[in-house]
Parts: structure tokens; sequence; C-alpha cells
């Protein structure tokens, strides 16, 4: 396991990421890809489009980062997307007050779940201290800071505008259109990568906490009564689960089971979390992170966020903690609800039944000759408060006289003149608003899950190194070309034209041709490109053409292969159609002491 004082080293040296705007003394919370860094996330977000949006026939959308104050009205962002913050009357740093108490009390897992007053108390009883000056924080007041950043749209004082906190919101907004392209049919999914903003009160831990990130977000809609995942499909996925209860227990411990099982036994209340696991487990398998240091856990009551009616992490190991890489909430109606609520706009499908229904609908039809008269200015509004009443109490209508109330105001009106009937009608369908279910990733923490988990120390040929043993799909770098020496033109024209042929092959190359060949292997073992191409000497001097060696990263081991092979037998083993060790059956191996040359 690295630690992670190495890992950031090299994150840094190596150019996957480092702290934003240094020049400037640096930015709190904000991180820049590097190259390689670019690279990986890259394809981490391709990997996740492959599985989340074209293998599940799901379409991707493209929303805007900045959205209207009404959006965050409406999803509760405003009131409610709040942590608890505590500043240091010392030395004015800002700590996020739930966290120091899970840091600092043993069984605390779940703090924020506490309330503020309770997380006041509870500061005041541990006599928590400042983590940056060490001042007594106990009677420092707990607030709810709310994480969005603001901003106004437009010039002069113009319409206040969020950064999006999720990207979520982007999708939800847009379900009128969406569901057209639908063709208005249930169950559908559209995702969505981009990046999320939360003015996190402690940023930390690299790119792990951060107030910019990429998130890869997945909304599956669906109609609650009638659509079921596929589960099938993932019936036989292992997977090792946390449950709430298992947490609450002093003995609590994993469940490793199925996800057929865990939903048989209820363990995983809904099918559609459940199917999400089951695809994520293989998917978070296939990029490469560390199955005995992954687990789902499910979220504890007051841990939910204010949407989510069951929740599901999923979390990996780092450096002894684990923390939370994606989240599997059913949402229920609760986003499309809201939003048809305040934009006035239609978010309901609409469900056709199989066979139209005859229904029995209870109807006024008010004499306006007498209402008009006798109420004046109030008579419409009487009229349609009789047809409410006829809906709601039809029972009232059996009375001689029938009472409604209008802006505080009874009126009674002759049951006669409300003309009370119950009507048969005809109905093909219903509207009805849809279910969601989410799965949402953090890019930046899978990408980070990643470099922690493909981390290695060893020993080659005497010589310590460190290597990302990164899965090849996921490598920045395919291969890497080196000539052995860059004073023989002929051999520096062979490595040209092997770089060359691998780029038109489609293999993304480095070439490297500074410094000892020792120092180019580590370079490529420290960012995890998987294969090294060697052109030396020998290799030109055979009599049956040019031949090179080709180098593992993990093993360390090389084989010497023509030319002409190198494309074909690297695209196999990318592809993992082939395995290196198979080759040196076919090919000669190499004395791997390369530190010399
Ligand atoms: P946390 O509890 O760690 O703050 P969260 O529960 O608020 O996270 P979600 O709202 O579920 O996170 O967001 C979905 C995913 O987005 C998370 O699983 C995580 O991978 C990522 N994410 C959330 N906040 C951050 C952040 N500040 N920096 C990096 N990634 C983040």
């Amino acid at each position: 396991m690295a630690e992670q004082h190495d890992l950031m080293e090299l994150a840094k040296r190596r150019g996957f990421f480092f702290g934003s705007n240094g020049a400037y003394g640096g930015t709190a919370g904000f991180y820049t890809f590097g190259p390689e860094g670019a690279s990986l996330k890259h394809n981490v977000e391709s990997a996740w489009r492959d599985r989340f949006t074209v293998r599940l026939g799901n379409d991707e959308i493209e929303a805007p980062t900045i959205m209207p104050e009404a959006v965050f009205e409406a999803s509760g962002h405003l009131d409610g997307f709040d942590d608890m913050l505590v500043e240091c009357a010392e030395c004015g740093e800002s700590h996020r007050a739930d966290h120091l108490i899970e840091d600092a009390v043993e069984d605390i897992e779940d703090a924020e779940a506490l309330g503020v007053d309770r997380v006041e108390e509870l500061i005041r009883e541990h006599d928590l201290a400042c983590p940056t000056c060490g001042a007594a924080l106990a009677g420092e007041p707990v607030e709810d800071f709310n994480l969005m950043f603001e901003t106004s749209i437009g010039p002069g004082s113009g319409q206040t505008g969020y950064m999006r906190p999720e990207t979520a919101q982007g999708i939800f907004v847009e379900f009128p259109r969406l569901k057209e392209y639908a063709r208005g049919q249930l169950p559908f999914g559209v995702t969505q990568i981009g990046p999320a903003y939360r003015n996190e009160i402690s940023p930390r831990r690299g790119i792990i906490r951060v107030r910019e990130f990429t998130q890869a977000e997945l909304e599956q809609f669906i109609d609650p009564e009638e659509d079921e995942p596929p589960l099938g499909e993932v019936d036989d996925v292992g997977v090792r689960l946390y449950p709430a209860s298992e947490q609450h227990a002093d003995d609590g411990g994993y469940v490793d089971t199925t996800i057929g099982e865990a939903v048989a036994e209820g363990i995983i209340g809904s099918p559609w979390v459940a199917y999400y696991l089951g695809v994520a487990q293989e998917w978070y398998e296939r990029v490469g992170v560390d199955m005995d240091r992954f687990r789902f856990r499910q979220h504890l009551g007051g841990e939910r966020a204010h949407y989510a009616a069951d929740c599901w992490d999923a979390e990996s190991e780092i450096d002894g903690n684990w923390i939370e890489i994606a989240g599997f909430a059913y949402r229920g109606d609760y986003d499309l609800s809201k939003h048809g609520e305040y934009s006035g706009d239609r978010f309901t499908i609409f469900k056709r039944y199989d066979e139209p229904v005859t229904v029995e609908k209870a109807v006024v039809d008010p004499d306006m000759s007498a209402l008009g008269p006798e109420f004046g200015g109030a008579a419409a509004d009487v009229a349609e408060a009789l047809q409410d009443l006829a809906e709601d109490d039809p029972d009232a209508f059996d009375s001689d006289e029938v009472t409604v109330d209008v802006d505080g105001e009874s009126y009674t009106v002759d049951t006669e003149v409300a003309n009370f009937s119950i009507e048969e009608q005809t109905e093909s369908g219903e509207h009805i608003t849809p279910h969601v279910v989410e799965p949402s990733f953090g890019v930046g923490r899978t990408v980070y899950t990643l470099l922690e988990h493909a981390y290695r120390e060893d020993e080659v040929d005497g010589e310590e190194r460190s290597y990302l043993s990164l899965a090849p799909e996921m490598a920045p770098t395919d291969v890497a070309v080196f000539p052995l020496v860059t004073n023989d033109d002929e051999l520096v024209g062979v490595a040209e034209d092997v770089a060359g042929s691998l780029r038109k092959a489609g293999l993304s190359v480095s070439y490297d041709d500074s410094g000892s060949i020792g120092r180019r292997y580590r370079r490529q073992d420290e960012v995890g490109t998987p294969f090294c191409v060697t052109v030396d000497k020998d290799g030109l001097e055979g009599d049956g053409g040019p031949t090179v060696t080709l180098r593992e990263r993990d093993s360390a081991a090389q084989i010497r292969l023509p030319v002409d092979d190198v494309a074909a037998e690297l695209a196999a083993l990318l592809a993992g159609d082939r395995e290196f060790e198979g080759l040196s059956q076919r090919y000669d191996d190499v004395d791997t002491d390369v530190t010399t040359a």
C-alpha cells in the first residue's frame, strides 16, 4: 500500500495532478490534472461511458454548469445543501464540525445525523481543539453552511445563479424535453459526465475532497409499478456489503453475498439499486480497483441526502480510511415532482393503459343564472369549489344544500342548482411521475483510488523501483518506444518507424530517448505504461530482419521479437487476448539487466 505522501509526491512529480494556481500561492480545493492524470481521467470517463451509457443503451447529455436560483429552490439545495461549520476564534480557520467529532469520538461514524446542537455539545464535552492551531473550540457556534457557489447571471445586479453542485439537476430540469427523445416510454436513462462545484468547508487529502470535481451520473427514470431491472444479468455478481444493521451492531461485519441473494433476502431494498451495485462492482473490477479494498456501505438513517429513500455508497480503502467514491440512491419521484410543482411544466409521462378504462367521475354543472345573481363576482369561484367538492366528497350532494368555502367565506347552494351527477368517462391512460434511480460516480476519487491501489514498490536488478500496476485500458500511455542509443542513425530510424507504426495502429505511444535506458524504464513504470519497446544494435544485426525487445511493466521481463510482429502482439496484449508470459514460449527471453546500459 502506498503511503499517501509517496503517492502525492509521485502524482506531482510525474504530472498526474497538483494544486492549481501555484504561481499565485495556490487555491485550496482546486487541482489541475497534468498530462498523465488528464489521460488517466479521460480513460476512466471513457470506460464509464462505455458501460453506463453505451452498453446500457442510455442517452448522454451535456448541460450548462451555471443554473438559475429557481432550480435550486425547487431541488431543495438552497435550503438543505449544508455542511456543519465551526470556525476557530483564535486562527480563523474553518472546519467541518461533524468531521472533528467523527475523528475524535470512537463510536460516532456519522455526526451529521446528530444535528447542529448535539455536535456543539459534543465539541464541548470532548473539549475538542482546532486542528490547525490547537486552540479550544468549546463554546464556538456550529452553523449550517450552504455549499453552493453563488454567482450572478448577466451584468448589473443580474439574476442570481449557482454553479451546479451535482450534474443531476441539469438532467432533471430538461425532463420535459428528454422524455420526448425517449418517445415518452419508460424506462429510460440519461447520463452526464461533467464538473460539479461545492464550496467545501475544508478541502483535504488531495483530489479526494475538492471544490471543483467531475461527476459521472446516470438518472434512470422508471415506472415504479411496472419496470423491473434485468437482475438476471448480475444475479451471480459477488459483492461485499456493509448494511446499516451491521454498522449499528457491536460485532457487526461485512456480508459477502451475491446481488441475487442480497435482493432475495431483502438486504438491498430496491432491485434497481441492487442492479446498479452489480454493474458497478464489475466495472470497478474492470478498471483496476483492488476488490479486497472495496465495499458497498448502506447509508444510516440520518445520513441520507434530503431526497433519497435508500442509498448505498461504493467505498474504497485508501491509506487506512474508507472513502465514498460513488453513491447509489433511490430518489423516488422527489426531483421530478418538485420541478413540476415549482416550474408549472409537465414533469410526468403519459402512461397508456393496455385497454381504455371506463371510470365514474363526479361532476357538477352549476346553473350560473342562479349563482350569478346570488353571489356576484364570487360565482365562478363558487362553481369551481363545487366541482372540487364533488371530486373529494360526492356524498355531500345527497343533502338539499351544500356549503363550500371560497377565500375564507362560506357559500351555501341548493343542490339542485349545483346539478350534480356521476358521469362515465373513458380514459386511455394517466399521467404518472416517474421515479429516479441514480448511480453517481466521482471521477477524481476513482482516479485517486486507481493510483493508490495500483501503486507498488519492489526491486529490479538490485534497484528499488516504484511502479503503477494500472489496467492497460486505464494506463495513460499504451507503450513507450526507446532507441537504446541516440548516436546511431539506423537504430534511431528503426525506433522512429516503430513508434510511427504503433501510433498508426491507434496506440498511444511515448517516444523517449533521454537518459539511461534504466531511467527510461523507471519513468514509464512510475506512470504505469504497461509495455516498453527498445531498439538496440543486437536487433539490427541478425539475418532474419530487425528485432526489438518488448518489456512488460510488472514483471520487468523481456522478450525479443521481430519488428513486424510488434503491433499485432501489442494489440492482443492490450486487449487482454494474450498473456505476456505465454509469449516467451514463442520468442526468446532477454537478460533483464538493463540498468548499466
Ligand atoms: P461526501 O460525503 O464525501 O461529501 P457526498 O455524499 O456529498 O460526498 P454525493 O453528493 O453522493 O457525495 O456525490 C456523488 C459523488 O461525487 C461522491 O461519491 C464522490 O465520488 C463525488 N464527490 C462529492 N463531493 C466531492 C468533492 N468535494 N470532491 C471530489 N469528489 C466529490
